[in-house]
């Protein structure tokens, strides 16, 4: 067995996956497809997953980076959904408080007297019961002076109150990354770059399914006794290669963010705020930066290259330049962006900003599973209910344990609190400020990696104490590690989706970007020309990051 989820054992987990009959075969590696993975893997079965581009290429990678109750769907009146999810958020913060971090956002409201605050102060007291919120986190309502003085930003002639609630600010790749290397640990077998192009039958239920390695162009098959689809935006797609597209479907609707410096946009605190359409948008500091987002318009494009539109960007900078004075963003103040599709299911005469954000489970006559919907935040509780489907269709006579994930700790050395990871911070700055790096270094260190930050520290002291840029020889070593344990195979794997520097630390990327696809080349074994495509395949990422059509 490949006991190692490094890029250098690709060819032994496909050679396991060639020639091991699993019970279940997921397609997709977003949040669902893990959360999946590590359930039915930690009950005791055999689980494969085959993932077409990066884990979490997809939606997982493109949300708001909120482990959130969705306050909103209270709105429209959603109260199991809200308390599934708002519950959720202590779990998830509970199974990885390095990466689900505690951060209390700010809900300016605009008339004291009006509905709209009372509606507020009830709805977010129902939002922290149906969620079970401890005390000392629980919703508090701010007179105007208070909330004025805690987003000194907002134009006062909109303010008359506020409130501050409890939400969790995560990493979407990272937390999806943590819960496939457990699934792996647990025994299950999840695999990046790898298509399932059509399915195999026997007297017409599927029996496993054809995949395609998309690095060499390899086909093989993978025989499973169950095939679960957990392909987000092409759920449907995949529906489609066994012709059961039938009565439900997918509505696509898409979510931009645009990501500013800090200082364009110094926000205090993470802010919730109204727009005039009705909507509501998200402005999160986030570091050196701040990000804006989002919208919510139908989409019927290329799923595979989500790009924004010049509307799309104006709508959200108009939306800041009419909440906060004296900041005047415009295109050009604009360091990066990203699109995601939600996969909602499809209800006839709704906007898309009314779909229901709740899942739902589709069975096909041949025994495909598919699921579609949900929130990041609810991955673990769509997870134990497709893998409940799973065991009462197919597994009644094995001795298969509960559902195991509410304690299963994401990481191989998991913090038992979120106080220890403020110290593992301090740790960490002791080790690095030798090198000239701040306390901002080891938080996002912290935050990204957890205590695995010991095994990069290991890699910078062991191959890269030489190079004289320290800021390069850290994400040198940040690269090696995740080569060895993350399964990076790509450039944009690192840059987008471990690191997520593209959106965040752009600079950064384009300063790099030469001597680490030399530096990835030597650790895969690439040709020159297959350093150049890399740095080609990045540039395509960088164009769809910046420009706005
Ligand atoms: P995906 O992440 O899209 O994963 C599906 C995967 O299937 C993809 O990686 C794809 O490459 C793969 N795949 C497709 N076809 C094949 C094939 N043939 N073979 C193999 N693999 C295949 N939720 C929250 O809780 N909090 C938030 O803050 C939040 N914000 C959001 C903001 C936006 C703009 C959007 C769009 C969504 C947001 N959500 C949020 C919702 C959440 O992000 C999604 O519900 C979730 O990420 C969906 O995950 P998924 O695994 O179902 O889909």
């Amino acid at each position: 067995m490949a006991n190692l989820f490094s890029a250098l054992n690709r060819s032994k987990i496909l050679s396991e996956l060639r020639s091991v009959p699993f019970d279940i075969l997921v397609i997709g590696g977003g949040i669902t497809g893990a959360g999946i993975a590590l359930d039915a893997s930690a009950r005791g079965l055999r689980v494969a997953l085959a993932e077409k581009k990066d884990f979490a290429f997809g939606t997982s990678s493109r949300s708001t980076k909120l482990i959130h109750g969705g306050l909103r769907y209270l709105k429209q009146l959603e109260f199991g959904l809200v308390k599934e999810v708002g519950s959720e958020r202590a779990v998830v913060h509970f199974l990885a408080p390095h990466l689900v971090i505690p951060e209390k956002m700010l809900l300016p409201l605009s008339d004291k007297k009006s509905v709209g605050y009372w509606m507020a102060s009830i709805g977010l007291k129902l939002y922290d019961w149906l969620a079970g919120v401890r005390k000392e986190d629980r919703r508090l309502m701010l007179t105007r002076q208070k909330t004025l003085r805690a987003e000194p930003l907002l134009r006062e002639e909109f303010v008359n109150g506020g409130a501050l609630y409890a939400e969790y600010r995560t990493d979407d790749a990272r937390l999806t990354l943590e819960i496939i290397k457990t699934g792996f640990e647990y025994g299950a077998l999840p695999l990046s770059y790898l298509r399932i192009t059509e399915f195999i039958y026997a007297d017409n239920k599927i029996t496993g399914a054809r995949v395609m390695d998309v690095l060499t162009g390899e086909l093989l098959s993978i025989q499973a006794r169950v095939v679960v689809n957990a392909a987000g935006p092409w759920v449907d797609e995949v529906r489609d290669f066994d012709k059961s597209k039938k009565r439900k479907r997918l509505h696509l609707t898409k979510g931009v963010h645009i990501v500013v410096a800090r200082e364009k946009l110094p926000v205090q605190q993470a802010i919730y705020f109204d727009v005039p359409d009705g909507r509501m948008i998200f402005a999160i500091p986030r570091g050196r930066v701040t990000y804006i987002g989002t919208t919510d318009t139908d989409y019927a494009g290329d799923k595979d290259s989500v790009t924004i539109t010049k509307s799309d960007v104006d709508y959200l900078l108009q939306a800041v330049n009419n909440t906060f004075k004296g900041i005047h963003l415009t295109v050009e103040s604009i360091e990066s962006a990203w699109a995601g599709l939600r996969p909602l299911i499809y209800e006839e005469g709704k906007a898309a900003s009314d779909l229901s954000r709740k899942d739902e489970i589709f069975e096909s006559p041949s025994g495909l599973i598919s699921i579609a919907g949900g929130k990041l935040t609810g991955y673990r509780k769509m997870a134990e209910r497709v893998v409940n489907l799973v065991i009462k269709k197919h597994f009644q006579t094995y001795r298969l344990k509960e559902c195991q994930t509410y304690k299963i700790k994401l990481s191989r050395n998991p913090f038992l609190s979120f106080k220890d990871v403020m110290e593992y911070e301090n740790t960490v700055y002791e080790r690095l400020k030798s090198f000239g790096f701040s306390h901002s270094t080891s938080q996002y260190l912290v935050h990204t990696y957890g205590y695995q930050t010991n095994e990069i520290l290991d890699y910078y002291d062991k191959n890269y104490l030489s190079v004289k840029d320290a800021e390069l020889a850290l994400l040198q070593s940040e690269l090696r590690f995740s080569v060895h344990h993350e399964m990076v195979t790509t450039l944009a794997d690192f840059f987008v989706r471990r690191t997520a520097l593209i959106y965040f630390d752009i600079e950064k990327v384009q300063k790099y970007k030469k001597v680490i696809a030399t530096e990835l080349g030597e650790l895969l074994g690439w040709t020159a020309a297959n350093v150049q495509h890399e740095l080609k395949q990045l540039e395509n990422v960088i164009f769809e990051s910046t420009h706005f059509g």
